[in-house]
């Protein structure tokens, strides 16, 4: 009996979910686009991990590389459609037609309360939170359509479903997100096209050192935020995008997934 489970569970274990898929990650040089890069190319996919700063998403692909992966970098701004469409053209070019677009790129920007958010701080988050997400899958959905279907993930935030004092503009950059996205499904089902959201907590990234350098709160006041009285990590997001990007979700679009560790349910 032992015996039977070993073999099962080892076969298991050699089922790449994402072989042969080709996955498009942008803001693929830190955090959660990092950790989502590794673990799908683990999964079997070839990565575009693209991201503004070159050299970071170059160390992302070396990463990728020393799992055993197959990955390419390029310096591409998400908030305009020159570098998007190039974005895509290049995969195209490398690897073949994105079967996955995770836009996952993201600020949070200048904070302060919203009559002190500046015009350009509050046009900077909205060009690149919202607009990159708009023309990621502007620049992809053509493609994916020729080619009988895709799965897109756009990153939003619990700050799209719930106030967050200092960030008007980034609140209301991922509740648009959430809004893109279910228009986007609805549009584009009929293509065999999925589009989701994740919805992140406090994930212990870069991002959220930087916010809490910013406002003097200590490194580990994300926590508090938790039923688990801790941070979430960049893995446990990337588990959610690869579930999003392969087929065990083939029945889930249109959907915000809300990965906060409890933040919202109080
Ligand atoms: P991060 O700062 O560690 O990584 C973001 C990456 O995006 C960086 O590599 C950065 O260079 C890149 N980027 C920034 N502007 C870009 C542009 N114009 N074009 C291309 N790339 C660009 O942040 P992270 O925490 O990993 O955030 C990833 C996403 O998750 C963001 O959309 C963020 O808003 C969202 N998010 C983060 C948290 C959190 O707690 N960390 C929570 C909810 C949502």
């Amino acid at each position: 009996m032992s015996y039977f489970l070993d073999e099962f569970a080892s076969r298991e274990s050699i089922v790449m979910r994402l072989e042969n898929k080709i996955a498009i990650i942008t803001g693929a040089g830190s955090g959660m686009g990092r950790a989502a890069s590794v673990l799908f190319a683990k999964e079997g996919a070839k990565i575009a991990a693209v991201d503004i700063n070159l050299e970071s998403a170059e160390e992302t692909v070396k990463q990728v590389k020393a799992g055993g992966g197959n990955a390419f970098a390029m310096r591409v701004d998400v908030s305009k459609s020159a570098d998007t469409t190039a974005m895509v053209d290049e995969t195209i070019k490398r690897f073949g037609v994105p079967h996955i677009l995770y836009n996952n790129a993201g600020i949070e920007g200048q904070g302060g309360f919203l009559a002190q958010l500046t015009e350009e701080a509050f046009d900077k988050v909205i060009a690149i939170n919202l607009r990159g997400v708009w023309l990621g899958m502007k620049a992809a959905l053509p493609h994916m359509i020729k080619n009988g279907g895709g799965s897109i993930i756009n990153t939003a935030s619990i700050a799209g479903l719930v106030a967050n004092r200092g960030s008007a503009h980034y609140c209301a950059s991922k509740a648009g997100v959430i809004a893109l996205t279910r228009v986007a499904a609805m549009e584009y089902g009929r293509y065999n096209i999925r589009v989701n959201a994740i919805c992140p907590g406090a994930i212990d990234t870069p991002m959220v050192e930087r916010i809490n350098k910013a406002s003097g709160a200590p490194p580990s006041s994300g926590a508090r935020t938790s039923f688990f009285g801790r941070v979430g990590k960049p893995e446990e997001i990337a588990k959610t995008a690869l579930f999003l990007a392969s087929d065990d979700s083939s029945f889930a679009t249109g959907a915000p997934f809300i990965i906060d560790g409890g933040w919202t349910v109080a």
